[in-house]
């Protein structure tokens, strides 16, 4: 636990209730990896009026949807699921192919769009507020993120809650709490998205390397092999 995690703890708990409050209908986009399982206990803890929904992008790995089953198990609650178009997935799998993904970074958008984009908008469409479990210490990527902020592509308030908390205080929270986690994250991976889109990380590396690893200079290193573009061949224990 990092010094001050009660004043992080207490002002992320009346931040929830104060989106909950002047944002109705909020939301809270669940990635069901340890940082969303915090909030998702302190909002169900709390009897918060803060939907929780997922993408269910059909790619999950069975340890993430084990974690929504523990959810119902846990707090009776039923985390709302949002599914991409049958139709475009068919259209992707059929041109592409079902891992197109791996063969450049536009077929990789594409396909995040299709699973993860579209179903977002759905889920956001008419909701005055959107929450997130991302935190600064993330990545660098993620170093500046502020604690509210305006999504202008979706047009509304967007709230990152957990923004200054450090993964020892989510760990704490979780341990303290008894909260359900995602086994995989014992497992050596702190980011977990898609199955093929994910891997474990090893000591040292960015938290998120472990995603779209073969985009990264570092992961072409760790055992991957590029030939013309393509990916020929993954290492998952790399
Ligand atoms: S993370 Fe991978 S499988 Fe999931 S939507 Fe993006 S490209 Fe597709």
């Amino acid at each position: 636990m990092s010094t001050g995690f009660t004043q992080r703890l207490a002002h992320t708990q009346a931040l929830l209730e104060r989106i909950a409050t002047e944002f109705t209908p909020a939301v809270f986009a669940s990635s069901l990896a340890a940082e969303d399982m915090v909030l998702t206990d302190l909002i169900l803890r709390n009897k918060i009026n803060i939907g929780i929904f997922s993408l269910q992008t059909g790619r999950l790995p069975p340890e993430t949807l084990a974690v929504i089953e523990q959810v119902t198990t846990t707090y009776d609650y039923a985390i709302e699921l949002f599914y991409p178009n049958p139709q475009a997935v068919a259209a992707y799998v059929d041109n592409k192919g079902i891992d197109a993904f791996y063969d450049s970074v536009e077929l990789r958008k594409e396909c995040c769009h299709i699973r993860k984009v579209e179903p977002l908008g759905r889920a956001l469409s008419g909701k005055a507020a959107w929450i997130t479990g991302q935190r600064r210490s993330q990545s660098s990527t993620r170093a500046a993120l502020d604690e509210q902020e305006h999504d202008t592509a979706h047009g509304l308030e967007k709230f990152n809650p957990l923004a200054d908390w450090s993964e020892e205080d989510v760990w704490h929270y979780i341990r303290t709490h008894s909260v359900p986690y995602n086994a995989l994250h014992d497992a050596g991976y702190p980011s977990i998205g898609c199955a093929p889109c994910t891997r474990a990380v090893q000591p040292g590396e960015d938290i998120r390397a472990g995603r779209w690893w073969w985009e990264t200079p570092e992961s072409k290193e760790c055992g991957l092999h590029v030939v013309d573009g393509k990916l020929v061949r993954i290492n998952k224990s790399n």
